[in-house]
């Protein structure tokens, strides 16, 4: 497959989405191939200050132990750019709060994304306004929608890898309708 190194699109999202409201809930702002492929100058420049990561898929491989050394390096210059950092996944507290600890920064686990409680959790612990803070993660009922009942901002990374738990596996297959392919 061709690498996408797509970020968030310019001139996208400064234009008003005014497709009706539930349309617009399942259209993230942008797409990228991995984590570590979304600018942050572009994020930057559109005045977001807060990044919510999502964690499985995202950050770390479906089953997998580990970051990649990239995605590990780009928080860590999200940080040092002054970008405030937060976890919230659907997975359970041991597995987030050892990537968090790694990464030195803070996570909400046990989420029940898209339910919008732990992502107004997060808003509170960065102290950022929803206008300015953006979800990246790989899947668009639990990450994007779940930002876009907020009001979040929203990127759509592709999965690090094809495995998946079940439930998410049956997501994925409706993933497909509503987005064809993964691009804008
Ligand atoms: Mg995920």
């Amino acid at each position: 497959m061709e690498p996408r190194a797509t970020v968030i699109l310019p001139g996208r999202a400064v234009e008003p989405d005014v497709s009706p409201y539930p349309v617009r809930v399942f259209r993230p702002d942008g797409f990228a191939e991995r984590l570590s492929g979304v600018s942050l100058d572009d994020l930057a420049a559109r005045g977001m200050r807060g990044i919510i990561v999502d964690l499985d898929n995202t950050l770390v491989g479906y089953g997998q132990d580990h970051m990649a050394s990239d995605d590990a390096s780009w928080i860590a210059s999200a940080l040092e750019r002054g970008f405030r950092v937060c976890l919230v996944s659907n997975n359970f507290p041991e597995r987030v709060l050892r990537v968090a600890r790694e990464l030195g920064v803070p996570a909400i686990p046990n989420a029940l994304k898209p339910l919008p409680g732990s992502f107004a959790r997060a808003l509170k612990l960065l102290e950022t306004p929803r206008n300015r803070t953006v979800v990246v993660g790989d899947q668009l009922f639990t990450d994007v929608l779940g930002a876009k009942f907020l009001g979040l901002h929203a990127i759509l990374t592709e999965p690090i890898v094809a495995k998946d738990w079940l439930g998410t596996r049956i997501l994925r297959f409706f993933e497909r309708i509503f987005l064809g392919k993964r691009t804008p």
